[in-house]
């Protein structure tokens, strides 16, 4: 069954809101009722992933906390994912809001940092991280 969450108005949805829908295609790392994580299509770094609530929240002000919370719940199951699997040596949250946000659909960046690392094919890391 798809579920539609996000509905603004009748013709506009985001590019998250369609993801949510199956409507676009996405590396999925992970997925519950309430949030789903997949990879960046343009990674900073190798396992670089997005954290995102399937009811449409725009950002910061206007998430409910609950939410806010189990977000961060489950960037630590994928923290320990990409520690396990990608071998990580650190790991930066980024959360955009206003002019420097690029989709307007709230998600948390976890962009791992590695000393040496060349940067591979996300369908690659896909692949590590999944199997
Ligand atoms: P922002 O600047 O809004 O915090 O970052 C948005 C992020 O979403 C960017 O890193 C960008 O590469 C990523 N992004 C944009 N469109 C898509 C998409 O269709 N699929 C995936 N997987 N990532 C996307």
């Amino acid at each position: 069954m798809k579920i539609v969450y996000n509905y603004f108005g009748d013709d506009y949805m985001d590019i998250f809101c369609k993801i949510i829908n199956g409507e676009i295609p996405s590396y999925k790392l992970y997925e519950d009722e309430i949030v789903l994580c997949f990879l960046d299509i343009n990674p900073d770094t190798n396992g670089h992933c997005l954290i995102i609530p399937k009811k449409h929240y725009t950002d910061i002000n206007d998430i409910d906390l609950d939410v806010l919370k189990h977000i961060f719940d489950v960037s630590k199951k994928i923290k320990k994912l990409l520690e396990d699997k990608l071998n990580i040596e650190g790991l930066t949250y980024i959360q955009n809001n206003g002019d420097v946000q690029e989709v307007k659909h709230f998600h948390l960046h976890l962009k791992p940092y590695y000393r040496n690392n060349e940067k591979k094919p996300v369908e690659e890391i896909y692949e590590i991280l999944t199997k």
